[in-house]
């Protein structure tokens, strides 16, 4: 069956400047260097990289949190990057984030009613009854009681505010949520609940996920297909299925190694040194510095994406 694409991203760049310091001047981070993407209605689409690849940003642009240089991105078929206000106030209903802190996420002078009826009196010309029937509805939805509605965000664990931020972004509805390292300041042991409850939106209400994080395991478990990100680039991307089970990218095979319970061979292949500065990128394949595999073209030339469904970016495959 035909995949319908909900977001298609297209050559999309993302900088930012900063100050050197005590140096003086600026630098300009290239976080996102020429990303193209489709994301399938439906879908849990894993972005996956070390910390500083640039998914963070990525996930931030595709939501319109963070202005894009150059590139396209389209919402249903609609051009997202020049949208007017009112366009853009319906943006927002359809496309939602999750954060990773649900510590900093909610705001904690606020009962949880109020942070969760915020998003529904901004956008929407709801009757209070109606805000509130959809707050009920949906604090239930993620396993809470209507009880907790009068309670302020510190008198609940890491889980429970981590299910009250889903919460938060699924009262205008979404088609679409963007989840920053969900379950990564929680502990272990309610991790499993909170992944579960993603799954179990996802398959009841065909809710599309792209899913931001650095945890392997997870992706295993929770996603379609993973995009392996590395200094602002897409360097393999495909099937969950097939990318843990014949990666190709040196970079991806890297990353699968770290993990014993992907890793059944026990077998790890250690990179050389550690993630060049997204303000310094290197020439050619900006993984050349680190490669097993570098071959003197790759210092000086960029490989293409090769392949339909698993595309890779690397010489090894031309
Ligand atoms: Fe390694 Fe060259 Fe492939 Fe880059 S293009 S990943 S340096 S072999």
């Amino acid at each position: 069956m035909q995949e319908k694409t909900l977001v298609k991203i297209q050559n999309l760049f993302v900088e930012y400047r900063t100050n050197k310091g005590v140096l003086g001047g600026e630098s300009i981070i290239h976080a996102v260097n020429g990303v193209s993407l489709d994301i399938y209605k439906g879908e849990i689409l894993a972005i996956a990289g070390e910390s500083g690849c640039g998914k963070s940003t990525l996930a931030k642009a595709i939501i319109k949190l963070e202005p894009a240089k150059s590139g396209q991105i389209f919402f249903n078929g609609k051009d997202a990057l020049s949208l007017n206000k009112k366009d853009l106030k319906d943006f927002r209903k359809h496309a939602q984030m999750v954060f990773q802190n649900p510590y900093a996420s909610l705001n904690p002078k606020m009962k949880i009613i109020d942070i969760l009826k915020e998003p529904l009196e901004i956008n929407t010309d709801y009757s209070q009854e109606k805000i509130i029937e959809i707050v009920k509805e949906k604090i239930k939805l993620v396993g809470l009681d209507e009880n907790c509605l009068e309670l302020f965000p510190h008198e609940f664990s890491g889980g429970q505010r981590q299910r009250i931020a889903i919460a938060r972004a699924l009262v205008l509805n979404p088609e679409f949520i963007l989840a920053d390292e969900p379950v990564s300041a929680l502990d272990v042991s309610i991790q499993a609940q909170v992944i579960n409850l993603l799954k179990e939106l996802k398959e009841k209400y065909n809710l599309t996920f792209v899913l931001i994080t650095h945890d392997m395991s997870v992706i295993e478990y929770l996603a379609d297909r993973v995009a392996i990100m590395y200094l602002g680039e897409i360097v393999e991307s495909g099937k969950t299925s097939e990318i843990f089970s014949a990666p190709l990218h040196p970079y991806t095979k890297a990353l699968l190694s770290s993990v014993p319970q992907i890793n059944k061979s026990g077998r790890k292949i250690i990179l050389k040194g550690d993630l060049p500065s997204p303000a310094n990128l290197p020439q050619g394949c900006k993984f050349h510095t680190r490669c097993p595999y570098v071959m003197e073209k790759c210092k000086n030339c960029i490989p293409d994406e090769k392949g339909i469904s698993h595309k890779v970016k690397c010489f090894l495959y031309e």
